[in-house]
């Protein structure tokens, strides 16, 4: 069985940039003698989190019921209500977002200045969604948006405002092409300024899965069943015809992959080096 890497995976510029973060909340919190925190997990990888947990992070969802202490924000960013909420009860904030997911907070609340709606293509409920949509113009006044998943959500957003149209930055790749399409025929009575676009590195890595599907028959994906990103690499595989295995893990690497030719190795943008390297390893023994 012959194993192909792709050209580009595992961690992005932003997760590199939250981790760095993390280790300077852990040593703030230790300088100051108070406990350190993550908002929720700081990026979609169980063993990363665990071994920052081993060091001292502890994960929480919010300030009430803690003693204040040093809190990291996450890469995908929070809402600025959840940013106040810790300000108010006397936390430090460690700002783990991801420098491209900021970019597009800042845009957001720009628009809202100058009147527009902002629609945001995005996956409800993801995290980077509820820190787009949680834009305010001042404490407790949010920019006025519609999160749109599906071209039917289109109808929600309201009649004759100028658009500013933002997109999540691990959106999928063929979704997007339908909902920029939808959005240009249903809107051509108004102004509508695209304010950004998938993020480089996650199409980098996606362009990577779609050359690996050139050449093999199946190909094992790394990452957590939360990444959004992951699920997204394991999508464009199958759609290319692939057979698709999902992993954490090289624990869940099975024996069925010895009936492939050629099997191709990629991973989510919070898969760490290790783990990588470790389901590397197992492949090319197999
Ligand atoms: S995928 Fe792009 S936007 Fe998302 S965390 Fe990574 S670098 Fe930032």
């Amino acid at each position: 069985m012959k194993v192909l890497k792709a050209t580009t995976m595992g961690f992005c510029n932003g997760v590199s940039f939250a981790i760095g973060q993390v280790d300077s909340c852990l040593a703030l919190a230790a300088e100051r003698g108070v406990p350190a925190y993550s908002y929720g997990a700081f990026i979609h990888n169980q063993q990363v989190m665990e071994a920052f947990e081993r060091k001292g992070l502890r994960i929480i969802d919010g300030p009430e019921g803690h003693a204040p202490g040093c809190v990291v924000i996450r890469a995908h960013g929070v809402s600025d209500a959840v940013r106040r909420a810790f300000n108010s009860a006397g936390f430090i904030l460690v700002d783990g977002t991801c420098p491209t997911v900021a970019r597009s907070q800042r845009m957001i609340r720009k628009a809202g200045m100058e009147g527009l709606h902002v629609v945001i293509i995005s996956l409800h409920g993801h995290h980077e969604t509820l820190a787009l949509a949680g834009c305010e113009l001042q404490p407790g006044r949010v920019v006025p948006s519609t999160v749109v998943e599906r071209p039917e959500d289109l109808e929600r957003v309201p009649d004759g405002v100028p658009l500013l149209v933002m997109i999540q930055t691990t959106f999928p790749e063929a979704e997007s092409k339908v909902m920029y399409a939808a959005i240009a025929s249903r809107f051509q009575d108004r102004k509508v300024v695209v304010g950004n676009r998938i993020c480089p590195s996650s199409t980098v890595r996606r362009n990577a899965v779609v050359r690996l599907c050139e050449f093999c028959d199946a190909v094992v994906v790394v990452g957590s069943p939360q990444s959004a990103n992951t699920q997204a690499l394991g999508k464009i595989a199958e759609n290319r015809g692939a057979a698709v295995y999902m992993i954490e893990t090289v624990d869940e690497l099975t024996d069925e992959l010895r009936r492939y030719r050629c099997v191709g190795l990629t991973a989510g943008a919070s898969s760490p080096e290790d783990v990588i390297g470790a389901v590397e390893d197992r492949l090319n023994r197999m």
